[in-house]
């Protein structure tokens, strides 16, 4: 592939031109769709020549069936992995799929492995559920303590997965110390970076092995389509290819199309993601109808110092309690005019929940308060709009607390 960039670029410059042949088929400026299931050869012989040259190669030359890869979709791993500073990325079907398939070939039966306890409400069912029904076993462990998190390792324990930073409450990891005590245990490390983003914080940077992402979030950014990728070490991206020539669980070209197009304003976007999360967390904070935010970014957040020590900015997630009872957090909800209703985060679309009606409606509500999950709990995924505009609406709403 013939690429001018040069080295050490800043991610928003990656963002437009990592990735992508200088010059492609056509003199198309843009990455084509390349909207096929298969690959033909022109004759018996290229097909013979393909299968002994195949055994040889680092990275294929060619494709020769749609669930092995994609030119469009190569393109898009391409700018994920220069984005992350990792040798190679790999694109898959959804966030889920990138945390599944990862677990699946990083782990076999007999193993353990430790995650903390605010990870995704799937991860958890797959890690406690899933990979328990194939003797694979699990210890969670509560964010930030990371004496429990060492005490949990057994001499079969084979990885630690986390977030950062993390869902609902925004926790973030201290980096050195998790890759201390990985490395003092042998461990893999491997961690969903979805609420980061590479704009914000590289994690491969503290030595983290492996990084996942949804997608779907806000590296696609425009809340219309799903996708899920893993950045690391060509050693595991390998893996995790012919794993997934096996698993089947790809992106097709036009989503990486899409992604492509969507990375090309990551850093724009997050500079205005970063920017609302900032001053409505500090609108929020001082307002009376309000009875406590979670945002790394204000000082009053348990992680505030690590995440302003590690992070360029702290996203466009912010998590409060209003000052009432569930149904009058439904009422601000409800009164809100921009936000949408939605589960998400990460588009340009600013999205608004009731924590517990989205993500815990079918758990008890003892269980969701041992989970600090408060009916008042309200989760905003700010998107890019006008930030003056997001803190007139909220102001609002707040009326009907
Ligand atoms: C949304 C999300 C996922 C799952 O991603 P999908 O693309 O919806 O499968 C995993 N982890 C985190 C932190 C998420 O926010």
């Amino acid at each position: 592939m013939t690429t001018r960039l040069p080295t050490g670029v800043s991610p928003q410059t990656a963002a437009v031109h990592a990735g992508e042949a200088r010059y492609v088929a056509y003199h198309s400026l843009t990455v084509p769709i390349v909207q096929t299931a298969t690959y033909t050869f022109e004759n018996t012989d290229a097909l013979i020549a393909y299968q002994e040259d195949k055994m040889f190669w680092d990275v294929p030359e060619r494709v020769e069936y749609g669930r092995y890869g994609n030119p469009t979709v190569y393109a898009a791993e391409a700018k994920l992995a220069a984005l992350e500073g990792a040798e190679d990325a790999i694109l898959v079907s959804s966030g889920m799929a990138a945390i599944t398939t990862t677990l699946l070939i990083l782990l076999s039966q007999g193993d353990h492995f430790i995650i903390t306890e605010d990870c995704y409400r799937r991860t958890r069912i797959f890690c406690n559920s899933f990979l328990a029904r194939y003797g694979i076993d699990c210890t969670t462990v509560k964010p930030g303590d990371y004496d429990a998190m060492e005490a949990a390792i057994r001499p079969n324990t084979k990885l630690i997965f986390s977030e950062s930073p993390t869902n609902p409450f925004l926790r973030c990891l201290d980096y050195p110390r998790l890759v201390d005590i990985a490395q003092r245990h042998n461990l893999k490390t491997v961690i969903d970076g979805t609420f980061g983003t590479p704009v914000n914080i590289r994690p491969l940077e503290f030595g983290i092995d492996l990084v996942v992402h949804s997608v779907t979030k806000y590296l696609a950014g425009h809340n219309d389509l799903l996708a899920g990728c893993v950045v690391g070490s060509f050693e595991t991206t390998t893996a995790l290819r012919q794993a997934q020539g096996v698993i089947g669980a790809v992106v097709d070209p036009h989503t990486a199309f899409l992604i492509l197009r969507g990375l090309k304003t990551l850093g724009l976007r997050m500079a205005q993601h970063n920017a609302n999360g900032l001053a409505i967390a500090r609108f929020l904070e001082d307002h009376p109808k309000i009875r406590k935010v979670w945002y790394p970014g204000l000082v009053s957040h348990p992680d505030h110092s690590l995440a302003a020590a590690s992070m360029t900015g702290f996203g466009g997630v912010v998590s409060f309690e209003v000052e009432s009872d569930g149904p009058g957090a439904s009422r601000f909800i409800d009164a809100c005019r921009i936000p949408h209703i939605a589960p998400s985060l990460g588009g340009v679309e600013s999205l608004i929940e009731q924590v517990y009606i989205v993500s815990y409606y079918d758990t008890a509500p003892e269980d969701r308060l041992a989970l600090g999950i408060r009916d008042e709990l309200v989760r905003l995924a700010l998107g890019v709009e006008d930030t003056g505009d997001l803190i007139a609406d909220l102001a609002q709403a707040l009326e009907r607390v």
